[in-house]
């Protein structure tokens, strides 16, 4: 059954049963009261009249001859007496008689009291006791059925029209109540078709309240949707990159390797080759070791220990001897902190790499500084290097992973764009930042930025 339906059902039966239930009873109790209130008059009427015969009553005027004589007078006042000597009627002034004799069975000086129905017509009868015999006094009371009757029929018809208004304000009511809901379904089924733009009408009721919690819903849900549709995208290209990154060097690999099985080459190009291979191998080697700690070093805890800055630049330092000295350059230290927490390895890779991306985008024979120190309860470590800088539009690109400026340049390195994806995530999992400044032509820094704790 439909909400509109339940709502509707639901105010209108209960309401109407109350209302005919309430009329009812007034009706009941008005027509109790009434009657009451006759058989009351009734009796004071009869009991006057008994002291009226009381008082007139002789030796010679007996009760029976004073009804008898009376009986005109009360008749034309349309009260009616029954006299009965020995449980006989012998004197009757109108045209009915009692049914129920019961009633003649009364005490002395106590009145009983009946109501008959003799043709449709209601009846109160009375009885008291004249010495050994009894008057039964009656007339008729059929206005009283006959307003019970009135008002009966006046409350049908109120209660109809008051069912018409009823049933009207119940529908109304109940369109009110649910025309927000169906079209709160309509908008949901937008959504199912992924159509976000929903405005439903806000309020301050629960209905309003529901409207608004719905429109943040499908704003969180347009975002939510935005966001896994940016990191399918994203992934995609990821692995588009890695497909062609691998294939690169692997193809130049077969290249080479064919070349030295089908060609008979001088020892000086068979030399040249084989180192080609090498590099190309050391290549993919980098790549797998940086992918390898993006995706599972990067969801590992690892433990927070303190480490020497000393010995970490002393480590960086020996790695890259070779390539600073073949570079001419040299690595300017200003070490103001002694220890840092976190991860020894990974500090050791995140500085290398980028002191290995200064000597590749700076000239020979420039230098490159590595300075550290502590501020308002952070720690830097600073790379700056006097090379070709970075331009602004590329500042924000080059952390993606796969990213290059001079994809030419980064592969001559060795490169493939994961270096900076790669500290990045050691600082994430550090808690850590990463800022990068440049000036194009005239060189980058790279900061890490740590809490102390
Ligand atoms: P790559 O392996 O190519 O060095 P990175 O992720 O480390 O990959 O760096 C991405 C790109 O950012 C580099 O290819 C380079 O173009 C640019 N880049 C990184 N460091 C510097 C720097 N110190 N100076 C100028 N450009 C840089």
């Amino acid at each position: 059954m439909k909400l509109s339906s339940k709502i509707f059902l639901g105010m209108f039966i209960p309401s109407i049963v109350i209302i005919i239930a309430i009329v009812s009873m007034l009706i009941k109790s008005n027509f109790n009261n009434e009657l009451d209130l006759v058989r009351d008059k009734s009796v004071q009427e009869y009991k006057n009249i008994i002291e009226n015969f009381e008082n007139n009553v002789t030796e010679d005027v007996t009760y029976y001859t004073l009804v008898s004589n009376y009986k005109n007078f009360f008749k034309e006042k349309k009260i009616y007496f029954e006299y009965y000597i020995d449980g006989e009627s012998s004197l009757n002034s109108g045209e009915l008689t009692l049914k129920n004799k019961d009633l003649l069975d009364v005490k002395d000086n106590k009145y009983n009291l009946l109501i008959e129905n003799h043709d449709g017509i209601h009846y109160v009868f009375i009885s008291y006791k004249l010495e050994e015999d009894v008057l039964v006094y009656y007339k008729e009371i059929e206005s009283v059925y006959d307003n019970y009757q009135q008002n009966i029929n006046l409350s049908v018809t109120l209660v109809i029209i008051l069912s018409i208004l009823l049933l009207f304000v119940s529908y109304v009511i109940s369109k009110l109540i649910t025309i927000p809901l169906s079209n709160m379904t309509k908008e949901m089924e937008k959504i199912s078709n992924k159509d976000y733009n929903i405005e439903l009408k806000e309020g301050n009721d629960e209905i309003g309240v529901v409207a608004k919690k719905f429109n943040e819903m499908s704003k969180k849900i347009e975002e939510n949707e935005n966001e896994l549709l940016k990191y399918i995208e994203s992934k995609q290209m990821f692995i588009d990159n890695l497909a062609h990154e691998m294939n690169t060097p692997l193809t130049s690999i077969k290249g080479y390797a064919e070349a030295l099985e089908k060609f008979d080459l001088s020892e000086e190009k068979k030399v040249k080759y084989l180192t080609y291979i090498q590099s190309e191998s050391d290549r993919i080697s980098d790549m797998y070791k940086k992918l390898l700690f993006l995706s599972y070093k990067s969801n590992v805890d690892f433990e927070v220990q303190d480490v020497s800055i000393d010995k970490v630049i002393g480590i960086i330092k020996d790695d890259l001897k070779e390539r600073l000295d073949t570079h001419n350059t040299k690595l300017v230290v200003d070490n103001k902190c002694d220890n840092f927490k976190g991860d020894e390895i990974m500090f050791v890779m995140a500085i290398s790499n980028l002191i290995k991306n200064a000597l590749n985008n700076s000239d020979k024979g420039t230098k490159v500084y590595v300075n550290t120190y502590d501020k308002e309860n952070k720690l830097y470590i600073e790379v700056v290097d006097e090379g070709i800088g970075i331009s602004k539009e590329n500042i924000s690109k080059i952390l993606e992973p796969f990213y290059r400026v001079d994809k030419n340049r980064s592969r001559k390195n060795g490169g493939a764009g994961l270096g900076l994806a790669l500290v990045l995530r050691i600082m994430e999992l550090h808690k850590g930042e990463l800022k990068i400044e440049s000036e194009e032509g005239k060189g980058s820094k790279f900061i890490l930025i740590f809490n102390k704790d």
